[in-house]
């Protein structure tokens, strides 16, 4: 028997797992857990969505589609990026994919040669670094200042040498909730641009925005060649099961991960296609009931933990995500394990994001208002 490959045993398993497995553990046993570990949306996909896929499905819309994906999907996800994001893409220029997942791993592929170095402000998703592996590339991490950890180009810009092929920049942030400065990501993608690299825009939770609109990466900059944009139906329609995302940008990366997708999953489920198109181009007010809710709940959880002795964290301004800083020197994963269970409430281990999340805890408010006043008050009780 062979050993599995150095690259694959080079990936982590994800901490958010561990807690998830221990949360399910506890329940099976019958512990009532708050559960706030978990990064999607807790709506149901909209009811209009649902009934263009069973349309579709009883329409006979279940044979493979080209690999790019349908054409009015992709006119979809160009006129959305347009309208919304003010990124300016054709049809042409975008491949559809089985989640922002698969788009990430094309774009990994397609731009990074073995060895060379993919840039991670961090604390970020960890996935990064498991796409970068999967290519052969080096991840490197680059911590972000605390206490914030917002992107900080100077810090990042620093570590862009000949062997830099991939800057990952994701805002709205997992874990951290804040969105990049315009200033700080246009003085990115130029440097990145100047190294000849390019920039991963993971925007799966544009959308969600708070105080401001939201903008895409490609559409602040001097260089929309170099920017790589990642989108998803999976949190702004909560869609996260039907697997349906995109990746837009330069022409000759999109073909080159087109062809290599023929290979992989060779096209997003065609049924799920059809549900996307209907999210798109559809009624927009379950969304807009969807980020009302997302707003209240931030504006809840960011009051009550700046008014929480214990604990600091900085003001949630995308995403479902806040991240806390506890006054404590335990190590993540541990005090993770503890809060779970003896105080019952179920947070990842910010360690799971990066060396620079380490002591931290990701906290999702994609639950419901009860729920997270109840979350947050057994938190404020444990720490
Ligand atoms: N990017 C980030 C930062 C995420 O948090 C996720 C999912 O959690 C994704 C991309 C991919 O999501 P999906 O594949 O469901 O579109």
């Amino acid at each position: 028997m062979h050993e599995p490959t150095a690259r694959v045993r080079a990936c982590d398993r994800s901490r958010i797992r561990v807690m998830f497995d221990l949360a399910q553990e506890l329940e099976r046993e019958g512990r009532d857990l708050v559960r706030l570990e978990v990064g999607e949306p807790d709506f149901d996909t909209p009811e209009h969505v649902v009934d263009a896929a069973v349309d579709a499905a009883r329409g006979g819309h279940t044979h493979y589609t080209s690999n790019a994906g349908l054409p009015e999907l992709r006119g979809a996800i160009s006129d959305t990026l347009a309208c919304e994001y003010d990124v300016k893409h054709t049809a042409d220029e975008i491949l559809t994919t089985t989640g922002g997942m698969e788009a990430l791993h094309l774009a990994f592929l397609a731009t990074v040669e073995p060895g060379s170095e993919v840039l991670l402000p961090s604390p970020s998703w960890p996935n990064y670094w498991t796409q970068a592996r999967l290519a052969d590339a080096t991840p490197v991490e680059v911590p972000m200042p605390a206490p914030d950890y917002d992107l900080d180009a100077d810090t990042l810009i620093a570590e862009m040498n000949e062997d830099t092929s991939l800057v990952v920049l994701c805002t709205p942030s997992n874990p951290t909730g804040r969105v990049a400065d315009p200033d700080e990501v246009r003085a990115v993608v130029d440097a990145a641009a100047e190294h000849d690299a390019y920039v991963i825009a993971d925007e799966v939770y544009a959308k969600l925005t708070y105080d401001r609109d939201p903008t895409g990466v490609a559409a602040l900059t001097g260089h929309p060649d170099h920017v790589l944009t990642v989108g998803s139906c999976s949190k702004t329609y909560a869609m996260t099961g039907w697997r349906v995302g995109w990746l837009a940008g330069d022409p000759t990366v999109v073909d080159e991960a087109t062809k290599v997708r023929e290979s992989t999953t060779a096209c997003t489920g065609s049924v799920a296609q059809h549900a996307a198109i209907a999210a798109l181009t559809g009624p927009q007010e379950p969304v807009e009931a969807m980020y009302d809710a997302f707003r209240e709940r931030r504006d809840y959880v960011a009051d009550r933990l700046a008014d929480m002795d214990g604990v600091t964290a900085p003001e949630p301004e995308g995403a479902f995500y806040a991240f806390l800083n506890p006054d404590t020197d335990e190590a993540s994963l541990p005090l993770a394990k503890r809060l779970c269970e003896e105080a019952g409430v179920v947070l990842a281990p910010g360690d799971g994001f990066g060396a620079a999340g380490e002591g931290q805890l990701r906290l999702s408010f994609a639950n419901s208002m009860e729920r997270l006043e109840e979350g947050l008050d057994r938190i404020e009780a444990a720490l």
